[in-house]
Order: C-alpha cells, then sequence, then structure tokens
C-alpha cells in the first residue's frame, strides 16, 4: 500500500516479490496525480521478509517506522534487505506527511510480537497482514502466527476499525467487511470444532495401539482430532473460502495447540486424578 502526499510517497511494506514494480507502481500513480514521486517514509507492517524484503531497493535516504519489537527483532535479524526503523512507537504514532495522514497502532502480539495496524481514515482504509485473507481461509498453521488468541483477537480489532477497505497483505486482492465477518465464522467455528472433538474423542485406541510410546500416542490422537474437526468445517465453507480443504486440517492442529498450552484445554491428556 503507498499513500501519495504534497511532499512525496508513504510506502506501506516492500515485499519482494513486487521488487522494482513497487517503483513502477508509483511512478504510475504519481505522473496521474502529478505529486512527486520520491518516497520518503517507509512503514514496515511486521518484521518478516516476505513482506519488508524489498526495503532496501529504497535506498538509507527513506524514513522507516515500525513499532518498538519491530526494530528489535529485526536488529536481530541483521539482514541487509531489512534495515531496521529509524522511528519506533510503542502503542500509537500518527505519521502526517505532505498534508496526508496514517494512524499507525499496535494492539499486542498477534501474528507476530510486533505487527501493527496501519489506517488511512481519510480513506476508510485498513492495511493489517497475515490476519484476514480475503477470499481465502488463513494460510497453513494460522499463518505461523505466534501468538493465536492475539491472533484471533486481531481479527475483531481489524473490524472494529470504520474502514471499508482491507490491504491484507497477499493474495493480490482487497478485502471487505463481509471478508472479515466470513473469516471470523470460519475460525468461531473451528474453535468449537476443536473444543467438540477434544472433548469426545476416545484416547484408548491409541494407548492400546503405541503402549507406553507417549509421543506417539499423542501425534496420533491430535492427527485423528485434527481429521475429526476439520472435516465438519471444510464441508462447510467448501465453494466459501478458497484453499479451505487444503489448509484446514494444519490450521486445526494448531488450534489444538492452542488450546492446550493457551486455553488451558488439555482433554484426554489433562487429568491427574
Ligand atoms: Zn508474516
Amino acid at each position: 500500500m503507498f499513500l501519495t502526499t504534497r511532499d512525496g510517497v508513504v510506502m506501506v511494506d516492500a515485499p519482494p516479490t513486487i521488487g522494482h514494480n513497487l517503483l513502477r507502481a508509483v511512478a504510475d500513480v504519481t505522473q496521474a496525480n502529478g505529486r512527486p514521486s520520491a518516497i520518503t517514509h517507509l512503514v514496515y507492517s511486521h518484521s518478516h521478509a516476505d513482506h519488508i524484503g524489498a526495503s532496501s531497493l529504497l535506498g538509507s535516504d527513506v524514513v522507516r517506522i515500525g513499532q518498538r519489537e519491530n526494530r528489535r527483532l529485526l536488529v536481530r535479524d541483521d539482514d541487509p534487505h531489512r534495515p531496521p526503523p529509524d522511528i519506533t512507537f510503542g502503542d500509537s504514532y500518527v505519521l502526517s506527511v505532505g498534508g496526508e495522514r496514517l494512524d499507525l497502532a499496535f494492539h499486542g502480539p498477534n501474528h507476530t510480537p510486533d505487527n501493527i495496524f496501519i489506517y488511512a481514515p481519510d480513506y476508510q482504509t485498513l492495511m493489517v497482514v497475515d490476519v484476514i485473507f480475503p477470499g481465502w481461509v488463513p494460510f497453513k498453521n494460522l499463518a505461523i502466527s505466534q501468538d493465536i488468541p492475539g491472533w484471533i483477537g486481531a481479527q475483531d480489532v481489524a473490524m472494529s476499525y470504520p474502514r471499508q477497505t482491507l490491504a491484507g497483505g497477499h493474495l493480490g486482492r482487497l478485502g471487505t467487511r463481509a471478508d472479515g465477518e466470513l473469516q471470523i465464522a470460519y475460525m468461531t467455528d473451528l474453535l468449537a470444532s476443536a473444543r467438540a472433538t477434544i472433548a469426545s474423542l476416545d484416547p484408548t485406541p491409541f494407548f492400546q495401539q503405541y503402549g507406553n510410546n507417549g509421543w506417539a500416542i499423542f501425534q496420533a490422537y491430535f492427527n485423528a482430532a485434527a481429521v475429526q474437526a476439520a472435516d465438519p468445517v471444510v464441508a462447510k465453507y467448501l465453494g466459501q473460502l478458497a484453499a479451505v480443504d487444503v489448509f484446514t486440517y494444519d490450521n486445526a492442529t494448531i488450534m489444538f495447540e492452542s488450546l492446550r498450552v493457551d486455553y488451558g484445554d488439555l482433554g484426554p491428556f489433562g487429568d491427574h486424578p
């Protein structure tokens, strides 16, 4: 996403898969609207290389902005393609450039510990990356999100903005409010199905099959649980959400892990008589 202003362009993220086409897109838009084409600011949504790995293309004069944790992660990663941000913030930051405005907000860890919400109030447009996937289910393993309760809550935070347009960071189209509502329904169903599965799936056959090999029992049980939890969700959303049949089994597996470690729902492995 980028915003043209009287004083230059504010870019949000620089995906390496787009690379130099970022500069061509800026040139096209600024030629059409008569605003300067120099990119003066680059906002980082989060530290992942698939979103900001072309940052170095913008040179050393651009002012980079990210959440405080974003800077820590990028200093650690020490990747020449992803220079750490020059300006950092904790909870919120208003970026005003050339008569235009972006509201940056950190609402706690979700997909990553540094993932932020970038809102353009004048355009009712929100960018938040790797949280809502318009038209698709979340990528394998709930988009490798690091804080699952935080990530589930981030969907609701995204809906709480009075926005009409969502830039989700993947899959080539913008999102509507209906896209967010559909994904929340999918995740609500997946969580409920996982809870019902862990409450009802009998572990006895797995103990009988694997004896005292605790890890094998655990693995076989949760593989079976993922299938049982995912099947009805796949059936319900097939034709509504792309890749529902591809990723829901892995998404269910991560949901079980989170149920255990975040929600304290240990299922048949939680009893200590
Ligand atoms: Zn990411």
